[in-house]
């Protein structure tokens, strides 16, 4: 089972994907952590990321999906038991690509689980998350430019994926448990 965990920037991705790994064994790929681990370690891919990041833009797609493939293979084993994808496609055409990089793979998403949450909370969790681990980008500015760039260019997913059959559509509010419960109702409706 490959599912993508689908929603705004601090709509709980994150936290929600952790429980999803402990529960049905999948293995975690966050794109937005993939990119932080190569600013940290200095490398090519990181000093690019790190011009788009700081200023709340998308990494181009061509540049993202040679990044996403490379861990796909670099953790086969891993990714054969099925995969979560956090934070990504992010745009109608890494969507198209996710797809054919998994064709390639004999694999398929199963289901992309749609956290929706209301926007004036989403700035709330991320001004919190911002205090609380530092994320550069989460500074009121940046926050502001990335969730215009989720509804222009990220958001048109939605009826991507409900055209496909695969969209479903979860709660985000409320407590951990509760939004992760729905999930597992979801997940296990498949
Ligand atoms: P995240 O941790 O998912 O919120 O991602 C943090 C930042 O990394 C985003 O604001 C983008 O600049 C970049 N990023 C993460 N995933 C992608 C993606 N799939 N496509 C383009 N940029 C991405």
């Amino acid at each position: 089972m490959n599912l993508v965990i689908f929603g705004a920037p601090g709509s709980g991705k994150g936290t929600q994907s952790e429980f999803l790994i402990e529960k049905y064994g999948l293995f975690h790929i966050s794109t937005g952590d993939v990119l932080r681990d190569h600013i940290k370690r200095g490398t090519e891919y990181g000093k690019i990321a790190n011009e788009y990041i700081s200023k709340g833009l998308l990494i181009p797609d061509e540049l993202m999906v040679q990044i996403l493939a490379a861990v796909l293979d670099a953790n086969k084993d891993n990714a054969e038991k099925g995969v979560i994808f956090d934070g990504f496609p992010r745009t109608i055409a890494q969507a198209e690509a996710l797809k054919a990089v998994l064709a390639e793979r004999n694999m398929e998403i199963g289901a992309v689980v749609g956290l929706e949450v209301h926007e004036d909370e989403l700035v709330e969790r991320l001004i919190k998350r911002g205090k609380d681990s530092g994320r550069a980008d989460d500074n009121l500015e940046t926050i502001k430019q990335r969730l215009e760039v989720y509804h222009n260019q990220t958001k048109p997913l939605q009826d991507y994926y409900i055209a496909e059959g695969k969209y479903r559509a979860i709660n985000g509010q409320g407590s951990i448990d509760e939004i992760f419960a729905r999930i597992i109702d979801a997940v296990d409706n498949l």
